[in-house]
């Protein structure tokens, strides 16, 4: 039978970046990756923030396939029949190195395969990993359907549903609570009108997220990235609310719903759908994450739950990298010590818990309980939007003082309830 020091299943960004890591310090290292290359079965917004994945892989970025990098940020509150968009543009956010970028997996993941082949990894396209080879409750290596390979170690990077992160027994089966569901289309559009439309030069890019009555009631978003000649639109929306929302509302109709309404519609006008895609996203938070490491094994990426839905950014890639870089340097150490129990691959788990992508996952790990409130994506989008409304309108009648009219709309929030969601907000 085949061998080799470690197999990471999983060609994502958590795969390869710990593939990088390993095998430019000399590993022997296998990545099998279940579609026909790197990238042509993932799902993302898009966005990738920098800063937490050069804190540990500084040196790689040079030549990234980036679509665009993000210097302006928008956030709109939509109400049914109006919408509040702030719109937020910094110097910093255009420094260098970029604070984030966006990406289109089919192209960043194929380049970060490539990568890893460079640094002297095998990544073999192609590959379904269906079980593990278990030797006493260790894990010895893995099964597809037509070989084995054995290893010192397997990482588990095969993202937010890891099939054999719960062979090893390292986590139950998903609770929907802990799931979001996202769609997402791509959109080709000329870069011209990309850069024109948003008000961007060339190679600038803007982000854009949504919330409110577009999701029904339910905790989620609408996210917009612009990428060179396209854009990255798509819902995000809680597994359980959509499950149990009467009635039912397929996430196709939200899509449809969302990308109808006027303040994105002339944002896509002239585009031509070119791709629709739907993944679930981990956001349990630490609660909800796996044990991370075992005998034989550890677990990056979505297979970890490291993904975070903040309702302000979504974050996930970076998260992956991050973890990934930092399991290929605890391996690194059990390989020097000759141990690959989960005692000498327990330095992933105290250098991820020490790292700023868990600390921000243990920080806002109240997030999706307190935007679980319907209240957040109806009534309180609606007030604004009504204040927003009146202020501006001009009509035959007299108009009152805007500290009156401020009063009155803003008032209607001193009641109780409203209250106890504002004390609610502490925790985020
Ligand atoms: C709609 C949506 C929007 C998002 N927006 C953002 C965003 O803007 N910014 C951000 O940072 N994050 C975002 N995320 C989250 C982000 O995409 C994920 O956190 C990230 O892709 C996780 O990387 P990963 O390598 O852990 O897993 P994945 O990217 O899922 O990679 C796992 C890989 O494993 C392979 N695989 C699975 N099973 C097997 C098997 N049995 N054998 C072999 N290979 C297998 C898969 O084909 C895949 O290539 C978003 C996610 C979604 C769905």
């Amino acid at each position: 039978m085949e061998k080799v020091e470690v197999v990471v299943v999983g060609g994502g960004p958590a795969g390869l970046a710990a593939a990088c890591v390993l095998a430019e310090a000399g590993a022997e290292v296998l990545v099998v990756e279940r579609g026909d290359y790197s990238g042509s079965k993932n799902v993302t917004g898009g966005r990738l923030y920098l800063e937490p994945v050069r804190a540990v892989l500084p040196d790689l970025w040079e030549d990234a396939p980036f679509e665009r990098l993000v210097v302006k940020e928008r956030l709109t509150m939509m109400a049914p029949g109006s919408s509040l968009t702030i719109e937020f543009d910094s110097g910093r956010f255009r420094g260098r190195p970029p604070h984030s970028a966006t990406v289109l997996r089919a192209t960043f993941d194929q380049w970060l395969a490539e990568k890893a082949g460079e640094k002297g990894a095998v990544v073999v396209p192609g590959y379904k990993v269906d079980d593990l080879l278990m030797e006493g409750g260790r894990v010895t290596g893995i099964r597809s359907a037509d070989a084995e390979v054995q290893a010192d170690v397997v990482v588990a990077a095969d993202g937010v549903l890891s099939f054999v992160a719960e062979k090893a027994g390292l986590r139950p089966r998903h609770d929907p609570q802990h799931l979001a569901l996202g769609v997402k289309e791509v959109i080709e559009l000329s870069e011209e009108k990309i850069q024109d439309r948003f008000g961007l030069g060339p190679g600038e890019g803007a982000a854009q997220l949504f919330f409110g009555s577009i999701t029904a009631g339910m905790f989620g978003g609408g996210f917009l990235y612009t990428n060179r000649r396209s854009l990255s639109l798509g819902l995000v929306i809680g597994t359980h609310a959509l499950m149990e929302h009467r009635p039912p509302v397929p996430p196709h109709d939200l899509m449809e719903a969302f990308r109808a309404r006027p303040e994105v519609a002339a944002l896509i006008a002239g585009g031509q759908p070119v791709e629709y895609s739907a993944h679930s996203i981990p956001e349990g938070g630490p609660a909800a994450m796996p044990r991370l490491v075992t005998d034989g094994m550890v677990v990056v990426g979505d297979a970890a739950g490291l993904a975070l839905n903040q309702a302000v950014t979504v974050r996930g890639m970076d998260m992956a990298l991050v973890s990934g870089v930092l399991a290929a340097r605890a391996i690194l150490a059990a390989r020097a010590a000759n141990d690959f129990s989960a005692a000498g691959l327990a330095s992933y788990e105290e250098t991820l818990k020490a790292s700023s992508v868990y600390q921000d996952l243990a920080t806002f790990q109240h997030v999706p309980e307190v935007l679980s409130n319907p209240r957040l994506f109806e009534e309180y989008p609606q007030v604004a939007c009504e204040l927003f409304e009146q202020i501006m309108w001009t009509g035959a009648e007299p108009k009152e003082k805007m500290s009156r009219t401020a009063l009155r709309t803003v008032g209607k929030l001193m009641r109780p309830r409203y209250l106890g969601d504002l004390w609610k907000m502490r925790k985020i």
